[in-house]
C-alpha cells in the first residue's frame, strides 16, 4: 500500500501523542535527601588559563623550586609534586583582581592532594547551593 505525505503526517502525530501520554510515565520519586541535579551546575573552566604558555612556564619552575608536595609534607610523607595549586582556588583570585601567576597564590600539590582538594570544594559549594 502505498502511503500519502498527509497519512504519514497523521501517523506520526499519533506517535507523538503516544509518546506525550504515556500512561506508565515514570512518576518522580521525592528523595529531598538527594539534591537535585543543575543544568551546567559544573563550575566554569579555566583551562583557558592553564593552557597559556606564561602560566606552563611558571607553573614547571615553581615546581622546580618547590619539588615536594605541601599537604603530604604535613603528615610526614615527601611526596613529589606534581601540580602547581592556587591555594584559594584560581577562581577567587581573579575575582579579587589578583595575578594568579604569582608564587604568593600557588602551593605545590601532589595528584592525590589536588584531586581531594578539589573534591572538597566542589562538595562546599554544593552544601552552599551555587
Ligand atoms: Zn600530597
Amino acid at each position: 500500500m502505498k502511503q500519502t505525505r498527509q497519512s504519514l503526517w497523521i501517523r506520526l502525530k499519533e506517535k507523538k501523542n503516544i509518546l506525550f501520554d504515556m500512561p506508565n510515565a515514570p512518576k518522580k520519586i521525592n528523595r529531598s535527601w538527594v539534591p537535585e541535579r543543575k543544568a551546567f551546575s559544573r563550575p566554569v573552566d579555566f583551562s583557558w588559563f592553564y593552557n597559556q604558555t606564561k602560566w606552563r612556564k611558571f607553573s614547571k619552575k615553581y615546581r622546580q623550586n618547590n619539588p615536594v608536595c605541601v599537604a603530604c609534607e604535613v603528615q610526614g610523607i615527601v611526596s613529589p609534586a606534581e601540580v602547581t595549586d592556587h591555594v584559594e582556588g584560581i577562581e577567587n583570585i581573579l575575582k579579587a583582581c589578583r595575578n594568579p601567576i604569582d608564587e604568593k597564590e600557588c602551593q605545590s600539590l601532589c595528584h592525590s592532594c589536588h584531586n581531594s582538594k578539589s573534591g572538597k570544594e566542589s562538595h562546599r559549594k554544593k552544601i552552599k547551593g551555587g
